[in-house]
């Protein structure tokens, strides 16, 4: 578990596992997979790719953003290039050139704050290791997925903006009261949206909880209170806690393919593999942004 950030008390805990979490996350993705996420990871996650704060980790940078949860949380942020050419039909598909590719990088955010609150409420797990195991466990299925959730967020939350959908996808009640009103006005691609978000939101977090979870067990540390917390609200993490090892790897490589409900989700999904998406790390990202794109 790579981590080439600032913070001192985060690295030591860290170190201090580091063999035992090396062992659990190859024991869990299997050695063909970890091997992967190593080779990803030492290309991806260059100094740059760590922030202490949000602030410091957008500082200067012009990019489609989502909002999630608040500034003082711990994020694990990705930034895809710009889209002018692609937009979402009606129906939900993705409207694109064939064979269009995408660049996107990422990174990792530890605050104070947001360690703070993370171990106020799960007590008795290393303070530090413990979020990051979470934020470096949405990396892994970035890394790892041809289409990764959090991408596919990032697109479904900047299609919302240009719809002039204003919303916290982490704000439960505020996504209830915009689901009664869009389906009170009867707005079907507004209602298609969010519901969308919802989805992707879910699944994602669904995937990082439900791998920090195994972690920590398997690294020593007991996870009741926090599998109660994470499970609570979500039924995707619901299914997810009920898998195999290798069933929970194989949805997470092919969660894409799964159809739910609702058919613009749906059409979404399906019209995701239209798209590619190049990972490349951040430095290189804004280098590549900034000639494309004139400053603004
Ligand atoms: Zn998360």
């Amino acid at each position: 578990m790579l981590y080439k950030g600032k913070n001192q008390k985060l690295a030591a805990e860290i170190v201090a596992h580091q063999e035992k979490l090396e062992r659990v996350y190859e024991r869990f993705l299997g050695r063909d997979l970890y091997r992967k996420l190593v080779s990803m990871e030492k290309q991806i996650l260059v100094p740059e790719a760590f922030a202490d704060s949000l602030e410091e980790f957008d500082k200067g940078i012009s990019v489609n953003r989502a909002s999630v949860g608040t500034p003082e949380d711990n994020k694990f942020r990705v930034r895809v290039s710009y889209m002018a050419d692609i937009s979402l039909e009606d129906n939900g598909r993705i409207i694109c050139k064939p064979n269009s590719v995408l660049n996107t990088s990422s990174g990792i955010i530890i605050t104070e704050k947001g360690v703070e609150i993370y171990s106020s409420v799960h007590p008795n797990t290393p303070s530090y290791l413990a979020p990051y195991i979470h934020e470096y466990s949405h990396f892994a299925t970035y890394a790892l997925q041809e289409s990764p959730v959090v991408c596919s967020f990032l697109l479904a939350a900047i299609e919302s903006q240009k719809e002039g959908i204003r919303v916290n996808i982490s704000d439960f009640q505020s996504i209830i009261n915009l689901k009664n009103e869009f389906a009170e006005s009867k707005d079907s691609k507004k209602l298609g949206l969010l519901y969308l978000q919802s989805h992707l939101f879910d699944i994602s977090e669904a995937q990082a909880n439900e791998i920090q979870n195994r972690v920590l067990n398997g690294i020593g540390y007991r996870t009741d209170k926090f599998k109660e917390f994470y499970l609570r609200r979500n039924q995707v993490a619901r299914d997810l806690n009920q898998m195999s090892e290798e069933r929970l790897v194989d949805y997470i490589l092919n969660w894409e393919k799964i159809e739910t409900g609702t058919d613009f989700t749906n059409n979404f999904l399906d019209s995701l593999k239209n798209l590619r998406f190049r990972k490349i790390d951040i430095n290189t990202f804004h280098h590549q942004q900034k000639r494309q794109q004139p400053e603004d």
